[in-house]
């Protein structure tokens, strides 16, 4: 018989959303995981709705709620894909509850960043601007080649994704900059060049350009292109759909049960090398 004890309770804060609604399917089809709830803006025209599992319809007996604060009081730990105010404020009550706090909003500000430094002072917080196991590879690989090849190869970072993305360019896009400027012991704020309109003069030697495409439904797709001249080495990830960062965060919110308190990412949740 199964025991319910043993089962820990994982709620989903923004679970309205594209990513919450993978993320609440990943929990209900997760042996051992009780979803414990889920909320939603105050203004969402789904509070007071039950949750579904969105593929196979199945409703459960909890309701979406406004009360993000209960839910981090009720649950071990929350995951949270919304927007960065409201990501720093579930962080504070992550450390107030002693909920373990898994984030994967992206577009979070250097300010909104220490909030989560501060929180994790008191419990484990998982935070990642990309949760899937081929991308985290991808960082590694980036970070390896810049280091092996020397600026006669200049790197340039081109995303796609779907129409309603709000930034750009996405947290991945800056994370895989942040991977090559690792391999090549430069800052990413001295080198980035992610504005290219009009007469801009000639590309400077050494800088990490970014390109962002917008349309459809696009998952999230990333190309790190190291270009010389007449050769060109490219190292892509193409996601197929969400469920690949919703499996990867609950993953990481298992992984998490067992940390002390602190800011960890998918790098130590995969035990991937950080050099
Ligand atoms: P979305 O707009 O579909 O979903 C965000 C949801 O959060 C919305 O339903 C919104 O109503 C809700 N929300 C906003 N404020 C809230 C609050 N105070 N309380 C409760 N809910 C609130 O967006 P999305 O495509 O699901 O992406 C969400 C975030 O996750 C973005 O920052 C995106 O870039 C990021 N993302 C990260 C990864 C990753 O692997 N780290 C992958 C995909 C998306």
């Amino acid at each position: 018989m199964e025991n319910i004890m043993t089962q820990i309770n994982i709620g989903v804060v923004g679970c309205g959303g594209r990513m919450g609604q993978s993320l609440i399917g990943a929990i209900l089809d997760q042996k051992n995981v009780n979803l414990s709830g889920g909320t939603e803006r105050h203004d969402s025209p789904v509070i007071g709705q039950k949750i579904c599992h969105p593929e196979t319809g199945s409703k459960t007996d909890l309701l979406i709620t406004d009360n993000a604060e209960n839910l981090f009081k009720i649950s071990d730990i929350v995951i949270d894909f919304t927007c960065p105010t409201a990501t720093v404020l579930h962080a504070g009550y992550a450390a107030k509850h002693n909920t373990i706090h898994i984030i994967g909003t992206t577009g979070m500000t250097a300010e909104d960043e220490k909030a989560l430094v501060k929180a994790a002072k008191s419990v484990p917080i998982v935070y990642a601007s990309n949760f899937s196991l081929g991308v985290n590879l991808l960082f590694y690989l980036t970070r390896k080649t810049a280091q092996m090849l020397d600026e006669d190869y200049d790197i340039e970072i081109l995303e796609m994704h779907h129409r309603h993305k709000v930034d750009s360019p996405s947290g991945t896009a800056l994370s895989l900059g942040k991977e090559a400027a690792l391999g090549r012991h430069v800052k990413l704020d001295l080198v980035t060049d992610n504005v290219r309109d009009g007469i801009t003069g000639e590309r400077k030697r050494g800088n990490i350009g970014f390109a962002a495409l917008r349309g459809g439904n696009i998952a999230g797709e990333h190309t790190v292109s190291f270009i010389g001249d007449n050769e060109r080495i490219e190292l892509s990830h193409k996601a197929g759909n969400r469920s690949i960062f919703a499996r990867g965060a609950v993953k990481a919110a298992l992984w998490a049960t067992g940390q002390k308190a602190g800011i960890y990412n998918m790098f130590d949740v995969l035990g991937l090398p950080k050099e």
